[in-house]
């Protein structure tokens, strides 16, 4: 079988091969030791362009093959190997030959129709096409979004430095540089060589240089480097302001850099400013452009507060004429600075600003993305056309900490052990992340509430982001501890001394 998705929506499509056998695989090649999947890189040089698959196949011989790191297509063991079978360019009919001697009982009619199939899809994925390779494929079954289990995330975010040239108000990672898990030893340039090592052999394809701002750390463009060199794809999110320097933006690109995301506050310099704490807004213009003259795949993200909440539209159409075709829009983090900002707007206020940025984007021609996972029973971002989203921490996303810790995602700031020490295996099954991956199977032991447990969007919502659901607990737990003391603070008012 065969299974196909989009990574961003976490979707699923199966094409079976020979069915989901895994026992017959398991007899004929054995268990391999090692619990961490292995990934094959293969990378595709077009005149127009680049496309990369990876063939991550997991110790029970089953594998998810990645199209750039955005479409998953996942594969059991029979369609694994002929899909390596056809990657590596072995004859349709040996392929089919090898399937024979490995499955016993097998029809030699079955088997070439199995290999035909699968090497009908390997070939339209390594064919040079200007449409999506993954769209309209045949002979696929789809499945529902996020409901394929996964060996291990498909993507890491490197936090290089808590350090940043911004100090927005709203930061989640604000105030982590001074925190106690920070403050022990950041990585060393070889220890962070290490860990995109590491990420590479744990079998996570696609890396995203973050912090912080990772273009403040000296070395950037040898770790771009040296994960471009292992066949990831890479990421850098920053505030844009050292891309500035031409030089410096040219040189990310020559290292290898896929993609840049630049925050992007406002088209109104004093509120960008405002909102970054830093008189930001030219530098951030001006690395924008440079990352767009460079060829560099660029989008914008901003984050949607009380500032900019009354003319995101405008910002839109301002992204449009600086040459933007995708973009990207958040709301607050209720972590680090989020969670004493004012700022923060409500889901029931963001629901129709969205319905217009949606518009504003389909009139222009625009790709928006819409990264908050909210909770679907206030603000459903698929009733509002911007695709199913949901918190994919600890299960198809992880974040490394400056000194190598590991978070479920760059805002929840418990480690679950450290990547450079730490057997991965006992990371990955920690009771933590755990937590994060049973909140479908098993809502009430994931610790959401009461109305998750048997609500029908429950496998697309996962009950939102556990960050704001443990805010608001604090906030209403120190109500109640505040309202109970002014009460027995009353009592005492009133109570007789002596
Ligand atoms: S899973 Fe929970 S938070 Fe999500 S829509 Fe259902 S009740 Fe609301
Ligand atoms: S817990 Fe999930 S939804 Fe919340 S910030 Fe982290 S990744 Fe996003």
């Amino acid at each position: 079988m065969v299974t196909v998705g989009r990574v961003a929506r976490w979707g699923g499509r199966l094409l079976a091969a020979l069915g989901d056998d895994v026992r017959r695989f398991r007899a004929t090649v054995g268990r391999r030791q090692s619990t961490e999947p292995t990934l094959r890189v293969y990378d595709l040089s077009f005149p127009h362009g680049r496309r990369r698959l990876h063939l991550r196949t997991a110790a029970d011989g089953s594998a998810v093959l990645l199209v750039d790191a955005t479409d998953a297509i996942h594969l059991n063991p029979t369609a694994a190997i002929l899909t390596r079978l056809a990657l590596e360019s072995t004859p349709v009919d040996r392929a089919a030959t090898l399937l024979r001697s490995r499955f016993r009982g097998v029809g030699r009619d079955t088997a070439r129709s199995e290999a035909d199939k699968v090497y009908a899809l390997v070939d339209r994925l390594t064919s040079d096409t200007d449409s999506c390779p993954t769209c309209g494929l045949t002979d696929i079954e789809w499945s529902p979004p996020f409901s394929v289990p996964v060996s291990a995330p498909y993507k890491a975010d490197v936090a290089l430095t808590y350090r940043c040239n911004n100090a927005c108000p709203h930061c989640y990672s604000q105030h982590r540089n001074n925190s106690l898990s920070a403050l022990r030893a950041p990585l060393s340039p070889p220890q962070w060589h290490d860990v995109l090592r590491r990420l590479s052999e744990i079998g996570i394809p696609h890396v995203i240089f973050t912090g912080g701002e990772p273009t403040l750390v000296e070395g950037l463009e040898d770790l771009i480097r040296t994960a471009a060199g292992l066949g990831l794809v890479t990421g850098l999110n920053t505030n844009g302001r050292r891309l500035s320097e031409r030089r410096f933006a040219a040189s990310l690109r020559a290292a290898g850099l896929d993609h840049v995301q630049v925050t992007l506050e406002s088209h109104r310099p004093e509120v960008h400013n405002a909102m970054t704490g830093a008189d930001s807004f030219g530098q951030t213009n001006h690395g924008i452009h440079n990352a767009l003259d460079e060829g560099l795949y660029t989008i914008t993200n901003t984050t949607l507060t009380r500032k900019n909440i009354d003319h995101a539209d405008k910002i839109v159409e301002y992204l449009h004429q600086l040459g933007m075709r995708t973009f990207a829009m958040n709301s607050m983090i209720y972590t680090g600075g989020g969670q004493t900002s004012d700022d923060a707007v409500s889901v029931e206020r963001l629901a129709p600003v969205l319905a217009d940025v949606r518009d504003c984007a389909a009139e222009l021609r625009m790709r928006f993305l819409w990264y908050t996972p909210t909770e679907y029973c206030r603000l459903s971002p698929v009733e509002l056309e911007l695709g199913p989203r949901r918190c994919n921490a600890g299960e198809y996303s992880i974040c490394i900490e400056p000194n190598g810790d590991i978070l479920p995602c760059q805002s929840y700031y418990v480690p679950a052990g450290n990547l450079l020490r730490d057997p991965w295996e006992h990371i990955w099954q920690s009771e933590l992340f755990g937590s994060f991956r049973r909140r479908v199977s098993d809502p009430r032991g994931a610790g959401l509430p009461e109305r998750c447990w048997s609500c029908p969007d429950l496998a697309v919502c996962a009950g939102g982001c556990r960050i704001e659901r443990e805010h608001l607990r604090k906030a209403i737990d120190c109500k109640a501890t505040f309202l109970s003391s002014a009460a027995s603070d009353d009592g005492k008012a009133v109570s007789p001394r002596g």
